[in-house]
């Protein structure tokens, strides 16, 4: 399951961000690396287009000068003038090297003579290459090249040959030379047959597969980007080849970069969707710890109500059954003390009396623990109970305190509020009472009950000008018979504070002081405004 998700939610939506992003970026390049090859293949077209126009350009006018000979010959004219005739034509025309005159297949007659006077008499049938190109000439009827081949005269050059009829009978040829050297001046390339730019080649295929090759260089010619063209008037096949083609480095970098940011890109979708799964396992591994944790508390919890419900009860049962043995002690002994007044000597009547004063301490501390252990348990239902009334019920009951001690109570506009009538009344009696107990000896003590209201609870505070309690104290005394003082300084049994925090946390409220010894002490205690939960 958890493998079939990784694949799903992870793997896929990367799988396919990169075959996408790879596919464009790479059809991209594609089209570059297209472009710029067509580009480069237009330039070499053009290249050898231009050759082709050079070179049918400069052949065009040996045209002219082969059929200018030829007419010569028709008329009869040609014994006396193929000299003067041809001297014109090859100083009008610097594309041509020599004109020369077959008589059926013998040459019988070249200008200039100088230099060339190895051809005269040759029959040009006797090698078969030239009689193979002469007859292609005598079949097309018009000038045609054959070549390049070595000159018997030395040198390498293309020769032209136009057919001559007279009296509509084969008569022989007018021919032109035309030497390399002239022929590479007419294209603009040197005998290298390459420049900056370009390679080029010129070569003719003759019957025997044989073939005659304008340059020397072995370049492979028909690789990378080329052109080829066909020149007719020699049967020429002409090819320009690029020399450092460029279109794959223009393209290349675009491929790459492709791959690149592909790679990128999938690694981040990558990336961002593992984040939910990432996220899912954590919530689940949270969510797994917090429901063991919740189960451990919920167990304490129970354990703690069980505990704290057997403690209780055990409180109560005790203090509930001491009772009557105690009762029963100090019931005796005050009969003791009655009936045998005139046996005891003073010393005994004082020890029972110590014993009556123990046993009804012990009444009172079972009393507070039995009121302790009960704290929290109403029978009663919840009511709306203003504070006012309260305070004033508490200086009723303390009445004679606080005429003994000319004690004041100051109280004036508290709240009203819903909860339980009683433990409201013993909270506010109780600290009321220690503010009174625990005054100065020689002040009167003055006692200022007030409240605040705050977003969801009050806050009350109950001020008084005692002798203050020692910070180090301030958590001691709610903890329960925990007093300060010696018994015979300020009667009590250290239960009072207990019961009254047990009252106002069990009210979901908290209880605090702030006080200094020979300062007074304030007692701050909340209640919920609402206090429906308990
Ligand atoms: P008890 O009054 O029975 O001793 P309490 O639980 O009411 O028990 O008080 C615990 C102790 O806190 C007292 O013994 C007393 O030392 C101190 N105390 C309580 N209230 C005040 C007060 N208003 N001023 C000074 N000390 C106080």
């Amino acid at each position: 399951m958890k493998r079939k998700l990784f694949l799903s939610k992870i793997l896929l939506p990367t799988i396919i961000v990169f075959t996408v992003t790879l596919a464009v970026t790479q059809i991209v390049a594609y089209k570059t690396y297209s472009v710029e090859k067509t580009k480069e293949l237009e330039l070499a077209e053009k290249e050898a287009a231009h050759i082709k126009q050079q070179i049918e350009l400069s052949l065009n006018h040996s045209i002219t000068a082969t059929k200018m000979i030829a007419f010569l010959v028709e008329k009869n004219l040609i014994s006396n003038n193929f000299n003067s005739v041809a001297e014109d034509l090859i100083q009008q025309n610097k594309f041509i090297d020599a004109l020369q005159l077959v008589e059926g297949s013998t040459i019988v007659k070249t200008y200039p003579l100088k230099g060339n006077e190895a051809v005269i008499g040759f029959n040009i049938f006797s090698n078969p290459n030239h009689k193979r190109e002469a007859i292609e000439a005598i079949n097309r009827k018009e000038l045609y090249f054959e070549g390049p081949f070595e000159l018997k005269q030395g040198g390498k050059a293309i020769v032209g040959r136009l057919p001559i009829y007279k009296n509509k009978e084969f008569w022989g040829f007018s021919a032109i030379i035309i030497k390399m050297e002239t022929l590479f001046n007419i294209m603009g390339i040197d005998k290298q047959g390459e420049n900056d730019q370009f390679v080029y080649q010129i070569y003719k295929i003759a019957d025997n597969k044989e073939r005659n090759f304008f340059f020397n260089h072995n370049e492979e010619m028909k690789a990378g980007v080329f052109h080829e063209t066909f020149i007719k008037l020699g049967n020429w096949n002409v090819v320009v080849k690029l020399k450092s083609p460029n279109h794959l480095y223009k393209a290349l970098p675009f491929s790459l970069l492709g791959i690149l940011f592909s790679c990128l890109l999938a690694y981040f979708v990558f990336i961002l969707s593992i984040q939910p799964l990432k996220l899912k396992q954590d919530v689940k591994r949270k969510t797994i710890e917090l429901s063991k944790v919740n189960k451990t508390l919920e167990i304490r919890a129970n354990e703690l109500a069980i505990s704290n419900s057997e403690l209780e009860q055990f409180a109560y049962v005790a203090s509930h059954d001491l009772q009557e043995p105690l009762r029963m002690v100090t019931s005796f002994l005050s009969q003791l003390e009655k009936k045998y007044e005139n046996q005891l000597d003073e010393k005994a009547i004082q020890y029972i009396s110590f014993a009556i004063d123990g046993a009804t301490r012990m009444r009172n501390i079972i009393l507070d623990l039995l009121e302790f252990s009960r704290a929290g348990n109403y029978d009663e239902e919840k009511e709306l109970i203003n504070t006012n009334e309260i305070v004033e019920q508490a200086n009723v009951l303390l009445r004679k305190v606080i005429e003994e001690k000319n004690a004041t109570i100051i109280y004036k506009d508290l709240p009203t509020i819903i909860a339980y009538r009683s433990p409201i009344v013993q909270v506010f009696q109780n600290l009321i009472s220690n503010g009174l107990k625990y005054a100065k000896a020689d002040i009167a003590p003055i006692i200022e009950v007030s409240a605040k209201e705050l977003k969801n609870e009050w806050q009350f505070a109950i001020k008084d000008n005692g002798i203050g309690i020692n910070k180090e104290y301030h958590d001691k005394i709610f903890v329960i018979f925990q007093r300060l003082h010696h018994q015979n300084e300020y009667s009590g049994t250290g239960m009072g504070l207990a019961i009254v925090k047990k009252i106002i946390e069990n009210f979901g409220g908290k209880i605090w002081l702030e006080s200094e010894e020979g300062k007074g002490s304030t007692f701050y205690f909340t209640l919920s405004k609402q206090n429906s939960n308990h």
